[in-house]
């Protein structure tokens, strides 16, 4: 077999193997915290509702591990047979030229779409309706993924023809120029999401006016300027609550789920929006976005190297050389470093998560803050006795249970 592929397939069992032995560790740390309700949470949540969480958990897990398990074959049956076998059946009919590369990259991607389609109808349809949080009907499911299918196709078709475009034409730095054009179309992406994409899924009014007021207050006190105060439909799809920002400068908007205003007491929803800001604060948003174009650019030239390099195809074994192969490939080896910058990239984020709640106490105090947090680990049945390592691996939020602890030692 071809070096580099034994080497990623080996990488990827490997991968896997690890992420299940900590899915088992988490298990076993869920198995050992249901007996009892935790005695920081004992006011607050039932042991009904722990029971609950308990089953959730682990239900989770187990469709995890499935999904890692199916994905890890999946990927080694593209990587071994499947792109060689689509290159092959389109280059017999077309000749080289974009539109093969883009046709090849369609039948890629509709195979692992429907793939991935049940395993995700699944998740939505059995495990999470079976714990009570789906809302979405079967028929507004596939709508849902239709819709997202279709949004993928018009908005990453062109972009793929362009970086294609890109790589015939420039040469040497075409990755760089696909850099520079990626970073437009992130610093755009929020005002397009704002005003094309999230209207096609959901409705946004502006906020309800007995919660407007106390908001705008916290606003005025921490010198935030907002585009708007708005609340979404979440319930339409889901019964989870949530919040957020989106936007730069004076046009970001804040947008509060129905679920967050109808289940909590204004203190906690002022809490909630008060730790929002705390990112704002912190610069976590300003930061987030230069570290992802920093990202994009290290990414892009590590592919923009690696696509032009000999070996690459016939280390993968294949045998129908297409730019797009190339430019998959070169994405398939450049991130096998993900795992370890996912690692950091988690790290940080719970870092920032500690510095907003911080920033929430001061302004308005702890016990909100707390009894949000708390009531949002309970409706939305979160683990209350994580392991530790399971964490350091895959959450980008701390566990309620350190969060609320690091609030109430500090106050
Ligand atoms: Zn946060």
């Amino acid at each position: 077999m071809p070096f580099l592929l034994v080497a990623v397939v080996v990488w990827s069992v490997l991968r896997t193997g690890a992420l299940l032995l900590l899915d088992r560790r988490q298990a076993a740390a869920i198995r050992g915290g249901s007996g009892a309700v935790p005695a920081a949470f004992a006011d607050a949540v039932s042991p009904a509702d722990h029971r609950k969480a308990v089953a959730y958990g682990l239900d989770r897990l187990r469709f995890g591990a499935v999904s890692a398990v199916l994905d890890l074959v999946a990927g080694i049956v593209a990587l071994v047979w499947g792109l060689d076998l689509v290159s092959g059946i389109v280059s017999a009919r077309i000749g080289p030229s974009i539109s093969r590369s883009l046709v090849i990259a369609a039948v890629l991607w509709l195979v692992s779409g429907l793939l991935s389609l049940p395993l995700a109808a699944w998740r939505t349809l059995v495990l999470e309706q079976r714990h009570g949080f789906n809302r979405r009907s079967p028929a507004l499911f596939l709508r849902d993924s239709l819709l997202a299918s279709l949004l993928t196709a018009v908005i990453g078709g062109p972009i793929l023809a362009g970086i294609l475009w890109a790589m015939q034409a420039l040469h040497g730095p075409w990755w760089l120029w696909t850099w520079a054009a990626l970073t437009v179309a992130m610093l755009l992406a929020p005002t397009i999401h704002v005003r094309l994409v999230a209207p096609l899924f959901n409705r946004f009014i502006p906020l309800r006016a007995e919660m407007a007021a106390p908001i705008e207050a916290l606003l005025a006190r921490t010198g935030f300027r907002s585009g708007g105060l708005f609340e979404m439909d979440a319930s339409r799809r889901s019964s989870r609550g949530n919040a957020y920002f989106i936007g730069f400068g004076p046009t970001k908007r804040i947008v509060l789920f129905d679920t967050l205003l109808d289940a909590h007491t204004p203190d906690e929803i002022q809490a909630v929006v008060a730790h929002e800001l705390g990112h704002f604060h912190h610069r976590h948003t300003l930061n987030g976005l230069l570290r992802g174009i920093a990202f994009l650019f290290g990414l892009l030239a590590a592919v923009g190297w690696l696509a032009h390099q000999s070996w690459l195809l016939p280390g993968f074994g294949i045998r129908h050389p297409d730019p797009v192969l190339s430019l998959i490939l070169a994405m398939v080896l450049a991130g096998a470093s993900s795992p370890i910058l996912g690692l950091a990239g988690n790290a940080l984020s719970r870092r920032h998560e500690f510095q907003a709640d911080a920033f929430a106490r001061r302004m308005v105090g702890a016990a909100p803050m707390v009894s949000a947090l708390t009531r949002l680990a309970r409706d939305n049945a979160s683990t209350l006795t994580p392991d530790p390592w399971f964490s350091l691996v895959h959450d980008s939020h701390p566990p309620v249970p350190l969060r609320v602890a690091r609030l109430l030692d500090a106050a």
